[in-house]
């Protein structure tokens, strides 16, 4: 790691240069940040899960035409991405309410939504992340309105995959954040999925017991946030089944 050139240093990320032209080695630290930073803490083995579940995320939305920055993951915690230039926005969908639209509009949490809702924040953390309308994005020229179209139909495509995964293994997902960036062939411009795809990113709760299952764990002190993420990526099949037994030596008779 030491031998690789720091490109950007984040919350919960490192980007290094990468070994091609076009390429960044993305580090998951295991720091977990809520309130803008305000709540910090170091949780072990978050990274290591993280980079596994964004590749699974990731390679599907592959499987199934949505471009995204991941290339292949190379270890334990890196993984090698398609350098792009990342839209200085946070692109929101909700199935139900929660968080801050739960708040805004004084809504009951878990609220079922007429439909699914695409919202965008700047990406700005020293104002907050602050929610914006489409008409800033396209005035002050963060993306064209034919960009905002096409981010609409690929959140919502990663919606319908990331929801029929979750219910397949009893999770809903409530809401997550993805992030968006563009890449040139030649004169061609395309948008792909980039940043992550975690439970740092998502709401998910067990459709039996409603459970927490993400971020939520760690922001509101609801338990061991390394066993929630545990939990997602074993139902995923990313992790065998008896992981906490996973390393200790078995007995042969
Ligand atoms: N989210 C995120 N990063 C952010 C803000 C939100 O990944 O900087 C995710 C968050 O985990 C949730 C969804 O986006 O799954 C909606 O978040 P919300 O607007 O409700 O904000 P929050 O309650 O997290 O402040």
């Amino acid at each position: 790691m030491a031998r690789r050139k720091l490109v950007y240093e984040g919350k919960a990320k490192i980007l290094y240069e990468g070994p091609e032209p076009g390429t960044f080695v993305q580090y998951f630290k295991d720091d977990a940040t809520a309130f803008n930073a305000e709540k910090k803490d170091v949780i072990e083995g978050k990274g290591v899960l993280n980079n596994r579940l964004s590749e699974f995320f990731m390679t599907g939305l592959a499987q199934i035409g949505i471009p995204t920055h991941f290339i292949k993951r190379l270890n334990m915690r890196e993984q090698l991405i398609r350098q792009c230039e990342i839209i200085p926005l946070e692109v929101i969908v909700r199935n139900r309410a929660a968080g801050s639209i739960a708040k805004r509009l004084g809504m009951e949490e878990g609220t079922v939504l007429p439909r699914p809702i695409v919202e965008f924040s700047y990406k700005d953390d020293s104002l907050g992340d602050p929610l914006v309308p489409e008409e800033y994005i396209i005035a002050f020229g963060w993306a064209s309105q034919q960009d905002l179209d096409d981010i609409i139909a690929m959140a919502l495509r990663v919606n319908d995959f990331m929801s029929g995964l979750m219910c397949g293994v009893g999770i809903t997902l409530v809401d997550f954040k993805i992030e968006i960036g563009r890449v040139w062939d030649g004169d061609y411009q395309r948008l792909i999925v980039a940043d992550e795809i975690s439970p740092d990113s998502c709401r998910l709760w067990d459709q039996k017991t409603g459970e927490k299952l993400d971020k939520d764990v760690f922001r509101r002190d609801l338990g061991d946030l390394a066993d929630a993420y545990t939990e997602v990526a074993r139902r995923l099949g990313v992790l065998p089944a008896n992981v906490s037994n996973a390393s200790k030596p078995t007995l042969v008779n």
